[in-house]
């Protein structure tokens, strides 16, 4: 039984009746781009195929209804118009947050049956979180014919995570879940969010790309992403721009020596210099040299080690372990402190580089990670 079915039968067997339709949408890896989306800079995610899917129906009574199959628990029932901010601290806070956005923003949101499943792994680095608000405003969009498009579906999951749920995050995860293509990258410039599918089919080209989940969270990530976010701020300040993102790679040296504070002078080059790996990648990636790419991942690694600091022992390993294994490329993804690596590998290589990785945390007495290909596949759509 596929997935649509399995989830519109336990919608029939939760709420009595068929649902309206059933939608989905993705997590997703970033390829390069980390840290750069709160700059006004440039992110290049692609989406999984692992997804969130959705069956809903309209309510016109005022109530929303939630369930997950993925959480102990019942049916969770809410008014629209009840909705606070910050004061719900379960799974719900993240359908519930999209409902409120959309209601904030004026749109008629007047109730619904929601039943959700997902394969996108939870607090993997891999937006489980985006994947689940995403497939709700797709479907609320729907249900409610609000004809909003996919960037403004994605800003308002953007504020449900922000404001609703009080998790401060950029603007790539629901953009990435909203409009990814299969079989491509999106190029988005975070600014403006103008964007651009670029063609991404390593099997083609005999490559392929592996996710190493390493399985662990640490837990001051949140607090370190603040002080990151804030230390940017705080370098877009001294250098007397809007953003990181204004400030032109070729004067980066002259920014830096503007700079007294060792942290925020590193945090400032992490964040220069990675926009210019993303249009390096794009670049590579149109000429079609694309195993070229593999060392701009591993500097990208090095800043994110180094500069912006926010690897972690079992990250660094995963990235080690498999250049050394023979590994085109690889660094870490996603907003650090645990979560996902990616590598980038001859198809032929694929067993040994995966065995090496494996051997290599049994080595060091880390949790076993959890290592799948990932090939770009297809943004939120409607299913059915
Ligand atoms: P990530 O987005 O990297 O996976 P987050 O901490 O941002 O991690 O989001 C994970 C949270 O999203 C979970 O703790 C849970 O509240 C919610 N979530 C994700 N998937 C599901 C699901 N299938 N059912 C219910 N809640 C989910
Ligand atoms: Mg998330």
């Amino acid at each position: 039984m596929g997935a649509q079915q399995q989830v519109a039968d336990a919608f029939a067997a939760l709420y009595g009746t068929a649902p309206e339709g059933i939608w989905s949408a993705p997590g997703r890896v970033n390829l390069i781009g980390e840290h750069t989306d709160y700059n006004d800079g440039f992110v290049m995610p692609f989406a999984l195929p692992h997804t969130a899917v959705a069956a809903a129906s309209r309510r016109t009574d005022g109530i929303v209804r939630l369930h997950s199959a993925d959480v102990e628990g019942g049916v969770a029932e809410l008014r629209p118009e009840d909705l606070v901010p910050g004061t719900d601290r379960a799974w719900t806070a993240y359908p519930a947050g999209v409902v409120w956005a959309l209601r904030e923003a004026g749109h008629p949101v007047t109730g619904a049956d929601i039943h959700l499943a997902s394969t996108v792994p939870v607090g993997a680095g891999l937006s489980s979180s985006a994947a689940l608000e995403v497939v709700v405003a797709l479907a609320l969009n729907d249900l409610y014919g609000l004809g909003l498009q996919r960037w403004q579906l994605a800003r308002l999951c953007q504020r449900a995570e922000n404001v609703y749920v009080g998790a401060p995050t950029g603007i790539m995860d629901q953009t990435a879940s909203a409009c990814c293509e299969e079989g491509h990258a999106l190029f988005l410039d975070t600014r403006d969010l103008s964007q651009r599918q670029i063609p991404f089919d390593l099997a083609a080209e005999g490559m392929r790309l592996l996710v190493v989940d390493t399985r662990v969270k640490h837990s001051h990530s949140e607090g370190e992403y603040g002080k990151r976010r804030a230390g940017c701020e705080q370098g877009a300040a001294l250098l007397g721009v809007d953003a990181l993102r204004d400030v032109p790679y070729a004067e980066l040296d002259a920014a830096l020596a503007r700079i007294d504070d060792e942290e925020v002078r590193r945090l400032v080059r992490h964040v220069v210099t990675e926009d210019e790996r993303v249009e390096r990648v794009v670049s590579l990636l149109k000429s079609g040299d694309t195993r070229a790419i593999g060392p701009v991942l591993v500097e990208g690694h090095a800043s994110l080690r180094d500069d912006f600091r926010i690897s972690c022992p079992e990250l660094d390993l995963a990235v080690d372990s498999a250049l050394a294994a023979g590994a085109l490329g690889a660094r870490m993804t996603g907003g650090g402190f645990g979560g996902s690596a990616i590598v980038l590998a001859e198809a032929a290589e694929v067993e040994t580089i995966t065995k090496a990785v494996e051997e290599a945390f049994a080595a060091a007495s880390f949790t076993a990670p959890r290592v799948f290909e990932a090939v770009p596949a297809a943004g939120a759509r409607r299913l059915g």
